[in-house]
């Protein structure tokens, strides 16, 4: 795997907590040395500096990271990234599609219009956004064009439920476009790949409930939840693999969960 990722630039969204900032970790690990290049990007640029030196105490010099504030539900933020990247970071080879959020959990008709739209505009808009912004740069490159896009879903994209009907809409969305997306492109070496995790211990729930710790902590009492790490190990895994091998759909959840 290693040998593969040497030299590629890799940019992650939602790199502040969770799943993206153990993906920052786990393709530094897995490259440490090798020219591995990663552009770490969220709303909180400072969490994103303090994982940027977590990484240099860790590997050294041999990563170079990038942090950078982008919010992703801005079209605008989003295209003015891509052209401001520095020289060195402008070859994108790897998008990881993580960004995203739930708020609220209510029944359909109670559903904050404030909570529906930025979900929608985070988890869907943002990850067209991104898309569609960094899609050139792998075209450019020879035979139609190279570069892996991996897009992080949820179980919940496939198995609604009850209370969380837009995240769940939000997920769903992500699958058809992705699944849209890896079509138009079969022809090229771009690959389009989706890992839909179930229950992952993040802040995924303190924002779920709005920044009410005791509440998101009760969501994961008494199981046993798959860890950031555990995802970021597939994300790796899928970007590592030979340039013809596809892992274009990979569910990845606790077993308590099946
Ligand atoms: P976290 O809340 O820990 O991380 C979410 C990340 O998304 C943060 O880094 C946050 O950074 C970033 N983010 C949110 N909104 C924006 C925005 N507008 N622009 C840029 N970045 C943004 O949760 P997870 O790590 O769990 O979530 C990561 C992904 O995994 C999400 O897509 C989520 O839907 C998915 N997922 C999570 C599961 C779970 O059980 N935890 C299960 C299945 C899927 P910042 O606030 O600094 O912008």
């Amino acid at each position: 795997v290693s040998k593969r990722l040497e030299g590629k630039t890799v940019v992650i969204t939602g790199a502040s907590s969770g799943i993206g900032r153990s993906c920052a970790f786990e393709f530094a690990r897995t490259v440490p040395r090798g020219g591995l290049k990663l552009v770490l990007t969220a709303r909180r640029v400072d969490r994103l500096r303090e994982i940027a030196a977590q990484i240099r105490d860790e590997v050294g010099d041999g990563v170079r990271v990038l942090p950078v504030q982008l919010d992703v539900a801005d079209p605008a933020q989003v295209r003015g990234f891509v052209a401001g990247l520095p020289e060195e970071f402008r070859d994108v080879d790897v998008l990881v599609n993580n960004a995203g959020l739930v708020k609220g959990v209510a029944r359909a008709p109670e559903i904050a219009e404030e909570d529906m739209n930025i979900m929608f505009q985070t988890n869907v808009t943002g990850l067209i956004n991104m898309t569609q912004a960094i899609l050139p740069i792998f075209k450019a490159r020879p035979d139609g064009g190279a570069g892996d896009i991996i897009n992080i879903g949820s179980i919940a994209g496939r198995e609604p439920y009850a209370g969380g009907s837009i995240y769940c809409a939000t997920k769903a969305a992500v699958r058809a476009f992705t699944d849209a997306l890896r079509q138009e492109l079969i022809a090229t070496r771009i690959r389009v790949m989706e890992i839909d995790p179930g229950q992952v211990e993040t802040e995924f729930s303190i924002v779920r409930y709005y920044g009410d710790k005791a509440k998101a902590d009760a969501v994961y009492a008494g199981c046993d939840p798959l860890t950031p790490d555990d995802v970021a190990e597939v994300v790796v895994f899928v970007a590592g693999r030979r340039q013809n091998v596809v892992v274009a759909d990979t569910l990845v959840f606790p077993n308590h969960q099946a």
